[in-house]
Order: structure tokens, then sequence, then C-alpha cells
């Protein structure tokens, strides 16, 4: 199979002569002013509006974010955190922000309704930004609706934080969203859930929680309920021999179907049946394994759509 090779993240910022606010001009060659950090995507000449931007907002790690007051006015219920105001020409037209850039990236493609997927930013980013949501006055309920751009770009880190993102979810009421973060919880088993995660979640979305986790566990039980098909016996494996798998499949499975709420994540349970197999000697019998493997690895895989 060919491989792709993967992707790489787009970068933030790059260093370029900062430019000063107001339209490009010819007669400031870029050797005479200053290198410094710039957002790539909120260039001063990024040119995502007709207007010019109007303002810089540079971030705690000193990367300057040329933005356009209006787009962050539409975005904002708060003016962003009152940063956006009608300003004198006197009044300073720079303002630091105390979010690290990766995180005001995230912010300000929110605002102006773009997806930060090209630069991959982690779970982490991502939390970070949503924490920074309300100061900013960006509404959960907006970017956090399927097919939206934000939600897009949240999609791809799920996996690496699905109770913070479906704890997020259940306190702005986001089904869709907790839908799409619970799919990643089959790892978690309930007895993790903490009292403070559960007062968090509130009992509506703790019993959704339940309830789907409990879906899964009788589905993973239905797939595991037949051992592997046996094979003629021989000399080299007879039918109690062939009893010993069944009962070894048996025994696999239930560790995934005694308790309904136990980590039913599609790779521990292929890993505990390759286990198994690696322990037989009877080459039919690891055949006969590998066919039902085959087809549970299918059947696990339309489950975690
Ligand atoms: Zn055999």
């Amino acid at each position: 199979m060919q491989q792709v090779a993967p992707v790489a993240p787009m970068p933030v910022w790059e260093m370029r002569p900062l430019q000063p606010l107001g339209q490009i001009s010819d007669q400031d060659p870029d050797a005479t002013l200053p290198l410094a950090l710039c957002s790539i995507a909120f260039a001063h000449d990024a040119n995502m509006l007709p207007s010019p931007p109007d303002l810089v907002l540079v971030s705690s790690d000193g990367v300057h974010f040329y933005i356009q007051s209006p787009v962050l006015l539409s975005a904002s219920t708060n003016m962003f955190n009152a940063l956006v105001f009608e300003r004198k020409q006197t009044d300073t037209h720079i303002i630091s922000v105390p979010e690290a850039s990766a995180v005001i990236n995230v912010l300000l493609h929110a605002a102006y309704l773009m997806s930060c997927a090209p630069y991959q930013p982690g779970a982490r980013v991502l939390l970070d930004a949503l924490d920074a949501f309300p100061s900013y006055g960006l509404s959960f309920g907006e970017h956090l609706a399927p097919s939206t751009p934000f939600y897009d770009a949240v999609q791809l880190a799920l996996p690496d934080a699905p109770m913070d993102f479906y704890l997020i979810a259940a306190e702005h009421d986001l089904a869709p969203f907790a839908r799409a973060a619970a799919r990643h919880l089959d790892e978690f088993e309930v007895t993790q859930i903490s009292e403070a995660q559960m007062q968090r979640m509130g009992v509506l979305y703790y019993n959704r929680l339940i309830a789907m986790l409990g879906r899964r566990a009788s589905a993973v039980k239905q797939l595991l309920r037949s051992p592997p098909d046996g094979h003629p016996y021989s000399a080299l494996c007879a039918e109690e021999d062939q009893q010993v798998l069944r009962d070894a499949w048996v025994l696999t499975a239930s560790q995934f179907t005694t308790d309904l709420f136990k980590n039913t994540s599609s790779e521990v349970i292929v890993a505990q049946i390759r286990l198994l197999r690696s322990s037989l000697v009877c080459t039919d019998c690891r055949d006969a394994v590998t066919d039902r493997l085959q087809s549970l690895q299918a059947q696990l895989h339309e489950l975690d759509q």
C-alpha cells in the first residue's frame, strides 16, 4: 500500500519586518523596519477583507496579529474582552493579550469563521482557547455546532482529551458535540468519573454517557459471543484441543463482557485476541482465529463510526 506522508502543521508565525498599521506603502522599504514575530494568517498584508487591519494583538510570546475590528465586534458579545472600540488616532492600536500565540491564532480563526485545522492545534491548545471563549465573548453554541470550521478542527483533537471536550459539551448543552466526544470515551471506565466531573456534566449528560457506554458494551458482548470456527479433528489437534481454544476465547471475551462498563476500545480487544492467537500451537486453530479476528475488526470498525 502506498504510504501517505503526514502533512506537517502550518507554522503560526514567522519573523517579518514589523509593518505599521495603515495602507502598505512603497515608501517604507522593509529594510528600514525592525524584525518581529508576526502571524502568518493575520499578517499586515493578509488581505482577508477589503479594509486594512486597524488593530494589532500581541500574544504573550510576542507574536503580532493584525486584525480588523469589525470582524471581532460582530463575532463577540463583549467587544472581544473590551479590547475593540473606536480609538482616537493618538490611542495605542497595539494591545497585549495574556494568551500564547497558538491560542490566539485559534481564537481569531474562530472569530473570522476560518478553519485552524492546517495548524493542527493539539487538544491542550484547543481547550485553552475554549477556556478563553467567555473572556472574549465568543459563542460555544455557534462555534461548536457541526459543520462549522472550528467544530471540524476540534474533531481531529477529540481522541486526545475526549472527557475534557465532553465536559465542555455537557456544560453548554451541545448534544452533537457531546456525542462526537463520547465516541472516543470507550477506553473510559465509568468508575473513573470523578465527583467533580460528574458535577460538571450534570445528571442529564452523565446519564447519556452511561447509556452510550452501556450500548457499546452490549454490542461488544454480542460481537465476541461466538468463538472461532473449529477445523476437522486431526492427530495433532483433536476435539479436546479445540475445546481449549474455545475456553480461551470465552475467557478472553469475558474480560470485556462480564462488567458492562470496562474498557471496550477496539484496540484493546484486538490486542487481547492477538495475544490469544500467539499462544496457540495448532496452525489450523491459529488460522481460524485470524479469520475470526478479521471479521471482528470490520465489525468493531463499524461500531466505532
Ligand atoms: Zn487446531
